[in-house]
């Protein structure tokens, strides 16, 4: 690996912290693969990258937004060549399996290039104006130097739909990615030095909080786009509330897929299956709760559980593998404290619960698909996220019931719901308080031309991934000029 991928990226140059600092990031498959020492930036670090990015601002600005979009052209063309590059170091940083991390790969490329193409609508509207010889309008401004810091779970797309917007719109920017996957960030952010977007237009600060909270503190930031959990969502929007901070906030889920008494089980199971199963359960709309109705929910648990044991656990890049390793040590051992919690609580749980160890399997941090029913509506299964392979079966009897149990968390990500009934599919999508809906397919997946959004808990401010994303990166002016 070359060595600026351990370094930050300010100003056109790849440097280490001041501090001197570095933290290794190691495989999660296995330990034993080091996959190098990264610098670990504090507060100074992230303030001479912000420094960077508002000298760098009024030219970036100045180019506009068809000119901006050529640019940044070249990055998605230097994506679709490096695709590989990037799915295998997802793949060894992050733990997901190779075909998860191809497929978030060309993810990160659609959403590019959505974004590209909305360069030429990035305008506003003439008004009528209320005298004579008057010219009335809107448009919109960058809002100027933005902080863009990002969780661990899909290290390249979503950095991806935070930088694109922020340079489209004609924002410079600081990346703070997760610390868990530092390479996949450094690769990113070489993609859009390399497409010639300008020294200081993105900025990359490796690190964890100490480089994170400067950029909520320092002035000169505009606006935060955060994806990550409640608790620091939360200390984000506060700590910048005294200067008005403009935040963007994507957080947690406890996303709940609801099976019917007159779903077609097969295909719940399937999606359950994927929902819950798939990355590891590490996704922010993972399936963490399965809401099921009481008239079809053993028949639902039997098939569900024949599927779920036979599934393979092991290292992302091994073809035979279905459920690929935790993001670390520490989080499988959390999802495990997490089944254990609910087993003092009254869950039984039907399969999983433990680690995965077997001859020829390195030290990773495997954690078996784990399915615990006779979980309690109040207990902290049912009601925290795990972020892992740990899927709860929660009784409800008939529709009202299940709408209510589904809703009963602070959470609001996404909400699915498994029926042949059309009208009670449409009316689970008006009731279910979640911002992205399925029907009668996996919780998961959105498009890039979707909102990526959810209500109460799950996020703060405009959604991502949309044309609803430039009211973050933009702000916008009124104009009423005489003549
Ligand atoms: P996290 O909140 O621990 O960290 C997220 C980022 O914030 C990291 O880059 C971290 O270094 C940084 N950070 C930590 N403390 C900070 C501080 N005080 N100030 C500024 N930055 C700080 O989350 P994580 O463990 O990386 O990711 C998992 C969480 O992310 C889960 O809760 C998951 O639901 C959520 N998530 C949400 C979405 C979504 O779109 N809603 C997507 C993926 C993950």
């Amino acid at each position: 690996m070359a060595e600026r991928y351990l370094l930050n990226l300010v100003d056109g140059d790849w440097c280490p912290a001041e501090s001197g600092q570095t933290r290794v990031n190691e495989n999660p498959a296995d330990p034993a693969d080091r996959i190098g020492e990264f610098t670990e930036s504090g507060g100074v670090d992230t303030d001479r990258a912000v420094d960077a990015a508002a000298r760098a601002f009024p030219a970036w600005h100045a180019l506009g937004p068809v000119a901006r979009a050529e640019r940044l052209a070249a990055a998605s063309e230097l994506l679709g060549r490096r695709a590989e590059l990037f799915a295998r170091a997802i793949t060894r940083e992050q733990g997901k399996l190779l075909r998860e991390a191809r497929a978030e790969v060309q993810r990160a490329r659609s959403v590019l290039d959505f974004t590209l193409g909305q360069a030429r609508t990035l305008g506003g509207v003439t008004a009528p104006a209320e005298e004579e010889r008057v010219f009335a309008c809107t448009f919109r401004r960058p809002l100027g130097v933005v902080g863009l810091i990002s969780p661990w779970n899909f290290p390249l797309a979503i950095p991806m739909w935070k930088v694109a917007p922020a340079l489209l719109s004609g924002c410079t920017a600081v990346l703070k990615p997760s610390p868990l996957t530092p390479l996949t960030a450094a690769l990113l952010t070489e993609l859009f030095h390399e497409a010639g977007v300008g020294d200081g237009v993105l900025n990359l600060v490796q690190g964890d909080a100490a480089a994170g909270q400067a950029l909520v503190d320092n002035p000169a930031v505009r606006g935060v786009s955060f994806t990550g959990s409640l608790a620091v969502g939360t200390a984000i929007q506060t700590g910048g509330a005294a200067r008005l901070l403009r935040t963007q906030l994507e957080l947690g889920g406890k996303n709940a897929v609801v099976v019917l008494d007159d779903a077609d089980l097969d295909r719940a199971v399937d999606a359950v299956v994927q929902g819950a199963f798939g990355q590891a359960g590490q996704r922010c709309s993972a399936t963490s709760r399965a809401v099921v109705d009481v008239r079809v929910r053993d028949e639902f648990l039997d098939r569900l559980v024949r599927r779920v044991t036979a599934l393979r656990v092991g290292p992302g890049d091994d073809p035979e593998s279905q459920v690929g390793p935790l993001v670390s040590a520490a989080r499988a051992e959390a999802a495990l404290d997490a089944v254990a919690a609910a087993r003092r609580a009254g869950g039984t749980v039907l399969c999983g619960g433990g680690p995965e160890r077997r001859p020829g399997l390195p030290e990773g941090a495997y954690v078996r698909p784990t399915v615990v029913r006779d979980v309690a509506r109040d207990s902290a299964l049912a009601q925290e996220e795990v972020f892992g392979p740990v899927l709860a079966v929660l009784d409800a009897d008939g529709f009202d019931d299940a709408v209510e149990v589904a809703n009963s968390v602070r959470y609001g990500m996404s909400g699915t719901v498994f029926t042949a009934s059309q009208s009670r599919a449409f009316e689970a999508v008006e009731r279910l308080e979640a911002g992205m809906l399925h029907v009668n397919r996996p919780g998961t997946g959105a498009y890039a031309h979707l909102p990526h959004v959810g209500t109460k808990a799950s996020q703060f401010g405009p959604p991502e991934c949309s044309p609803q994303v430039w009211d973050f990166y933009t702000e916008w002016r009124s104009a009423c000029i005489g003549y």
